[in-house]
C-alpha cells in the first residue's frame, strides 16, 4: 500500500484514496465507540492493557500495543508516522483516530549557582506547568507537577495563590519527564513529585503516572527512585499504602504541633498530627519504606528550639528522616527564610535527639524555583476567583 504518511496528521478529504481512508477511519471511530472508547484516543498516558484494548477494537493484533508504547515512552516519538517498524497501514489508521500529546517548552531558567534548570511547559489548552531538572554527577532528578495550581492553601507557597485550575492527566505528568530528558539530553534516574499541586488530590492520575514510570516498555524506573510528596491528605496516604508501589513517601509537616500547623496549612484543620502520623506509620508497615518529613524553616515561625524539641518528640519511634528546606521567599507572602545559624541549630538539635535530618540543597531561588513561582511570573495563575473547592 502506498504510504501517505506525510499527510497523516490532517485527514485528507480530496481524491479517491482520501475518501477510502476517511471511510476506514469512520469504521475505526465506530469500533472505538463500540468498545467504550471515545476518540480521539490519547496514547501518551496509556498502560499496555489499555493500548491493547484500542488495537483490539480496531482489529489489529494486540502485540502491537507494546511496540507503539515503546516508541512513545522510550523513543519519545512525536507521531505514529515515525514508528517505522510498524506497518504503514497501522500507522495511518492510528494517526486518524489517535494522538500523542507533547508539551511545548515556554520558558527556561538555568540557575547560575548550580545545575538546576526550571522549565515552564505549555499544555494543549494553553495552561502551563512548571518542572525542574536537577543534575547530579551521573544522573538527573526530575521534579514534576500534578495539577495546574493547587487548592491546599499553604500559607507560604506560591502554587496555591490562584487556587486549583485543573487536574493534569497521567500523560501530561509523564511528558514533563520525557520533555526534560529530550531538552537536556540527560537521562532521568529519579523522579520527585514535588512540583505544583497536591498529588493525592489527583490520586488516580498520579498513581497511573507512577506505574508508567516503572513499566518496562516505559521508563523502567525502580519505585525506590520515586518520591511522592503530600501536604497530608490522610485518606490518600492510606490508599497509597495499599497500592503495592514502594515509592518513598514525603510528608510536608512544617510544624510539630497542630495549632501551628493549622496556621500554615489548612489541611491540618481536617486531619491532625495524630491521624497523619498514624497514616505515615501504616505506609511504612505496608511498604517497609522510611518516610521523609519535609520541614520548611520560616524565620521566627517554626524554627525555634521549642519546635526542634517538639519535632524530635513527635518523630521519636517512627522510621523517619527530616528534610529541612530553607524557605524560598515568595513575593506575595510575608514569611522570611530562617537565618543560616537557626537552620544549623535546628538540624543539630534533631541530630542530637537521634532524628536524622538533612538540609535540602536549595532549588535555586535565583530561578524562581519555589513551587509555583515561575508559572505566576509568566502571567498565568493570577486569575482571581478560580479557587476550586477545599480539600476533601
Ligand atoms: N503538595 C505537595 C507537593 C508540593 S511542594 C506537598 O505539599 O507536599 C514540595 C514541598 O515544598 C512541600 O513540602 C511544600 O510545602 C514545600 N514548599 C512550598 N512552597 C515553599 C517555599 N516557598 N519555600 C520552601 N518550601 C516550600
Amino acid at each position: 500500500m502506498k504510504s501517505t504518511l506525510g499527510n497523516q496528521s490532517k485527514p485528507s478529504s480530496a481524491g479517491r484514496q482520501g475518501a477510502v481512508r476517511d471511510n476506514a477511519a469512520t469504521g475505526d471511530w465506530a469500533a472505538l465507540r463500540a468498545a467504550g472508547l471515545s476518540g480521539p484516543v490519547e496514547f501518551k498516558g496509556l498502560l499496555v492493557g489499555e493500548a491493547e484494548a484500542v488495537l483490539k477494537a480496531i482489529g489489529e493484533p494486540r502485540y502491537r500495543a507494546r511496540q507503539v508504547l515503546e516508541w512513545i515512552y522510550r523513543r519519545d516519538a512525536a507521531s505514529f508516522a515515525e514508528m517505522t517498524n510498524l506497518p504503514a497501514s497501522l500507522r495511518e489508521r492510528l494517526a486518524a483516530v489517535a494522538g500523542i500529546l507533547r508539551l511545548a517548552p515556554a520558558t527556561k531558567n538555568v540557575s547560575p549557582t548550580d545545575e538546576t534548570t526550571k522549565y515552564l511547559f505549555r499544555l494543549p489548552d494553553g495552561e502551563a506547568v512548571e518542572c525542574v531538572l536537577i543534575r547530579y554527577r551521573h544522573w538527573a532528578s526530575a521534579c514534576v507537577s500534578t495539577q495546574v495550581g493547587c487548592r491546599m492553601g499553604c500559607a507560604f507557597c506560591a502554587s496555591t495563590i490562584g487556587g486549583l485550575v485543573r487536574q493534569l492527566a497521567p500523560g501530561e505528568i509523564l511528558d514533563q519527564v520525557l520533555r526534560l530528558q529530550a531538552l537536556t539530553g540527560q537521562a532521568v534516574g529519579r523522579v520527585v513529585v514535588m512540583g505544583t499541586g497536591e498529588p493525592l488530590d489527583n490520586y488516580e492520575a498520579t498513581v497511573k503516572f507512577l506505574r508508567l514510570l516503572h513499566e518496562p516498555y516505559s521508563l523502567g524506573l525502580g519505585y525506590r527512585h520515586i518520591t511522592v510528596s503530600t501536604s497530608g491528605l490522610v485518606p490518600g496516604i492510606w490508599r497509597l499504602a495499599d497500592e503495592g508501589l514502594p515509592v518513598t513517601l514525603a510528608v510536608s509537616l512544617h510544624a510539630p504541633r497542630d495549632d501551628l500547623r493549622r496556621r500554615l496549612m489548612p489541611v491540618a484543620k481536617r486531619w491532625g498530627l495524630d491521624e497523619l502520623m498514624g497514616a505515615a506509620d501504616a505506609y511504612t508497615s505496608a511498604t517497609g519504606r522510611r518516610v521523609t518529613y519535609e520541614y520548611t524553616l520560616i524565620d521566627g515561625v517554626n524554627d525555634g528550639r521549642r519546635e526542634a524539641r517538639e519535632l524530635a518528640d513527635l518523630l521519636a519511634g517512627h522510621l523517619a528522616h527530616v528534610n529541612l528546606i530553607p524557605l524560598n521567599p515568595v513575593s506575595e507572602r510575608t514569611f522570611r527564610p530562617s537565618r543560616p545559624g537557626a537552620v544549623r541549630e535546628f538540624q543539630v538539635s534533631l541530630d542530637r535527639a537521634g532524628v536524622p535530618a538533612t538540609v535540602r540543597r536549595e532549588l535555586g531561588p535565583d530561578i524562581n524555583a519555589a513551587c509555583g513561582q515561575l508559572r505566576r511570573s509568566s502571567g498565568r495563575g493570577r486569575a482571581p476567583g478560580r479557587t476550586g473547592k477545599g480539600p476533601a
